[in-house]
């Protein structure tokens, strides 16, 4: 759905001008997600391979209570994926760089970086953690 000017200035402040989920200060180009997909994951598509344009498979979340503002970079990471499906693959990066990027084991074997466990929590749960009402 188009957002108004004031349903977009309002959803750029539903966590006070941050991205929903990193938490970051939101830039002039940021991005109106859709927190539950309105597209199935086409993780095939975007590997390449040629599939028929079609519209949304799911119209009926195209609401501005299934939105959330976020910085490109997560709104593009996250793409077609539910929060928990997303929040799987997050929580993976650091057994992804450990296994794929040389650079990285190597700043973990001079303690250069360290690895941490703790859980993903996207920013609009760490405010809610914060102040539960
Ligand atoms: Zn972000």
């Amino acid at each position: 759905m188009a957002l108004t000017k004031a349903q977009r200035a309002a959803l750029r402040e539903k966590f006070g001008g941050r991205c929903a989920y990193c938490g970051q200060p939101l830039g002039d180009r940021w991005h109106a997600d859709h927190i539950e997909p309105i597209v199935r994951n086409d993780w095939y598509q975007r590997a390449g391979f040629s599939i028929p344009q079609r519209g949304p498979d799911y119209p009926h979340r195209d609401t501005l209570e299934n939105m959330n503002p976020a910085c490109p970079p997560c709104n593009i990471d996250k793409h077609s994926m539910s929060l928990e499906d997303w929040r799987v693959i997050i929580a993976r990066s650091n057994e992804v760089l450990t296994r794929d990027v040389s650079t990285f084991r190597r700043a973990l074997r001079y303690g250069l970086v360290q690895l941490n466990t703790k859980p993903v929590l996207f920013y609009f749960e760490q405010l809610a953690q914060k102040d539960p009402s």
